[in-house]
């Protein structure tokens, strides 16, 4: 049984989109499959993903409010199995809703959009960044070309469903504490269509359809992120009777870099430097993710500082020209063991401020020859 979507990510029933975001990130962060590597960690990613898709999304959420998840019939993510599920989700809404949700499928031989289908991509730190394109296999139903989906043998064609004389539906009536419930289910033997196919397709079984894997091409923009949904039009399941195709949804997942950090657009890295860069100040060559570049240490530089690269981060979504920051966080080393060279050099400035007479330009003579070591 699924849980909650609000219990998925930890938080209130009122919780605001911010809120929403910021427990997806976090949890999201925590579950991803390439980080942990315990038993049900993927199962619990998808699921954050999932309630994310929905709770983030206005109107998918207050549907899910109203109605929980068999409010959403199907949109985003999982949808459900026509054949299996559809039943039961199609009976609860004819009771409630008259035929309100059943409707787009059961109608009699009418055409039937196909299924949106899901696909996992997990992108490389960097192609998520600057985007690009990538080639994916799928699996989904293809209109048979022997019938053109038709599911009927050449020459033959579909008649009336007996069961149901032709309605797609059968109706039932139920008595229960509550009074006498009329249930409208879609006909067991035709499966709503109103028709069956006495002399059916041999390539396809007389269901018009065939799985078939096919490899497209997909366009990455820049700036996706983990979390993030692409809709390829069309490449979902085919239609069944002149029915639209469905979409297929492709799920981006991001590989963490072991360099760079990523929050949002911005990128962050650690940088150190010895004890003499941070006094002095230096030219470091840094990793950025367009390779590495010089960035001056001024001197004087204190532990934990930021340093910014600004427009070296992330491009944003839509509109990739403008850009988020590097941070950089500087780490000063101290070293824990020294030479006894520069032990002797670091004594003698220790004594040198002892006796307060140590000249500005002294001290950085003295420092210099101590750098001098590490040359
Ligand atoms: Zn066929
Ligand atoms: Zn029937």
């Amino acid at each position: 049984m699924a849980r909650d979507f609000y219990e998925t990510l930890d938080v209130s029933r009122d919780a605001s989109k911010e809120d929403i975001k910021r427990a997806y990130r976090k949890l999201a962060r925590q579950f991803h499959p390439d980080v942990n590597k315990e038993s049900g960690a993927e199962e619990r990613f998808k699921d954050i993903c999932r309630a994310y898709e929905i709770l983030a999304d206005d109107e998918l959420r207050s549907r899910y409010d109203r109605f929980g998840e068999a409010g959403l019939n199907g949109a985003g993510a999982a949808g459900f199995d026509s054949s299996g599920g559809f039943g039961d989700i199609g009976d609860i809404f004819e009771s409630f809703f008259g035929g309100f949700a059943g409707g787009a499928t059961a109608r009699r031989g009418g055409p039937m959009r196909g299924d949106d289908l899901r696909f996992d991509l997990t992108l490389e730190f960097k192609e998520a960044i600057f985007g690009g394109e990538r080639e994916i296999s799928i699996d989904h139903l293809v209109t048979c070309d022997t019938c053109r989906g038709s599911g009927t043998k050449a020459g033959s064609g579909p008649v009336t469903c007996r069961t149901c004389s032709g309605q797609g539906q059968v109706r039932q009536a139920r008595r229960t504490p509550f009074g006498l419930f009329t249930q409208v289910t879609a006909c067991p033997t035709c499966s709503g269509t109103g028709e069956i196919i006495e002399n059916p397709c041999p390539t396809c079984n007389g269901r018009g359809r065939v799985q078939r894997s096919t490899t497209i091409k997909i366009t990455l923009p820049a700036g996706v992120d983990s979390g993030t949904r692409l809709r390829v039009q069309g490449e979902g399941d085919a239609g069944m009777r002149g029915g639209p195709s469905g979409d297929l949804y492709v799920y981006l997942s991001v590989r963490p870099h072991p360099v760079f950090r990523r929050d949002g657009n911005d990128l962050s890295s650690i940088i150190e430097v010895t004890y003499l860069q941070a006094i002095l100040g230096t030219t470091l060559k840094v990793e950025t993710v367009e390779g590495f570049q010089d960035v001056d240490i001024p001197a004087g530089t204190q532990p934990e500082t930021v340093l910014t690269l600004e427009g070296k981060g992330v491009p944003r979504l839509g509109n990739s020209t403008r850009r988020g920051n590097h941070y950089l966080l500087i780490k000063v080393i101290i070293p824990s063991k020294v030479s006894g060279e520069e032990r002797e050099l670091l004594d003698k400035l220790a004594s040198l401020r002892d006796e307060k007479i140590a000249k500005k330009e002294g001290l950085e003579g003295l420092l210099d020859s101590i750098g001098n070591l590490f040359h």
